[in-house]
């Protein structure tokens, strides 16, 4: 507790001083409410407590984004790890991504059998030149930094989901709305949830991570905007990040999380920035748009936060300055689907 109250108050003291950008904010909603650490999707309430468990002994936000992208790695979920959802030839393949507030970036993609993508992505941050490695290059990479082949097997959800789907091998690669329950996987799973988390630490410094098996029974080989930067995440030190979940085409075609955190620049607040992004995709194809769920969530570096999306559905998890962790719901486009 002790150390929570001296996190929170070094924050507190340590904020008003930064981020001078974001004083003034000439549109978009304000709230007075501030965030640690945001994540997309009711999973993410677990994971931002993770998260913040290392934010709250003085850990940096890189390290806690790391954590965040470690504890979802490590659970059976439908769309995140090894325990994810397979491409359509039976294979899961991971993409994720780490962003700090310096512009180093890394990411992988197309990676199969390593369980920990995010740790990877930190590695090629860390010890290569490079931003992005992908497929065998990534793994053989992983490997001699010492991460472990696992054993190429589907987790017992991820089997059935895809023996369902290998009765009628329909083709369809859309993300599903969470409202639409004929959309869901025959097993009743969606085919979708990436996550995407964003940290503050008590240096007032943000980090982020992103980490998807992408959408289910893909095409082998296809990513989506998840190991992107500037489309499935991104951090401006200065300013403030950016992560979502959904249709990754169609975010990697407005470059979307580099296009929220402009429009942050501009002193927009996260929520009407995400919002003029998914307004964005809309334009691009409304007709199209109404078949399809992308969701974002934004944060400054003062710790103000937002959230939205094309249809109702896209829930995220909020850690409050006050320690709490709430799901909370994002308001979107369509107010029905
Ligand atoms: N954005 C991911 C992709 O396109 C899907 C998701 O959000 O789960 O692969």
């Amino acid at each position: 507790m002790n150390n929570r109250r001296n996190f929170l108050l070094s924050t507190i003291t340590f904020l008003p001083i930064l981020g001078s950008v974001l004083q003034s904010q000439p549109t978009g909603k304000k709230s007075k409410e501030k965030a640690y650490v945001i994540s997309t999707w009711d999973s993410g309430k677990e994971v931002n407590e993770a998260a913040f468990r290392l934010l709250d002994r003085g850990a940096k936000a890189i390290d806690a984004a790391e954590e965040a992208g470690i504890y979802i790695e490590n659970q059976i979920n439908c769309c995140v790890g090894l325990g994810g959802n397979p491409d359509r030839e039976g294979k899961v393949t991971l993409d994720a991504c780490i962003m700090d507030h310096k512009f180093q970036c890394g990411s992988v993609s197309f990676l199969e059998r390593i369980k920990h993508p995010v740790s990877v992505a930190r590695k090629v941050m860390e010890k290569t030149p490079h931003v992005m490695l992908v497929g065998k290059g990534a793994q053989k990479f992983a490997l001699e930094e010492g991460f472990t082949l696992e054993e190429e097997k589907l987790s017992s959800d991820a089997e059935e989901s895809y023996k369902n789907w290998l009765i009628e091998s329909k083709y369809k690669p859309v993300i599903n709305i969470e409202n639409q329950v004929p959309d869901k996987l025959p097993s009743g799973k969606f085919n979708h949830d990436t996550m995407g988390t964003l940290c503050l630490d008590h240096e007032g410094d943000l980090a982020g991570m992103c980490t998807t098996s992408g959408m289910a029974f893909k095409m082998h080989g296809r990513v989506g905007d998840s190991p992107i930067i500037g489309s499935g995440l991104y951090v401006d030190g200065k300013t403030g990040a950016a992560t979502g979940s959904g249709q990754g085409e169609e975010v990697i075609r407005v470059c979307g999380t580099f296009m929220i955190v402009e429009y942050l620049k501009q002193g927009r607040s996260p929520e009407q920035a995400c919002r003029l992004v998914i307004k964005r995709i809309i334009d691009i194809n409304p007709d199209k748009a109404k078949s399809f769920q992308v969701g974002f969530i934004a944060m400054t570096k003062k710790g103000e936060f937002g959230a939205y999306s094309i249809h109702p559905g896209f829930s995220y998890a909020v850690t409050l300055q006050n320690g709490t962790t709430e799901v909370r719901e994002s308001d979107s486009f369509f107010k029905t689907s």
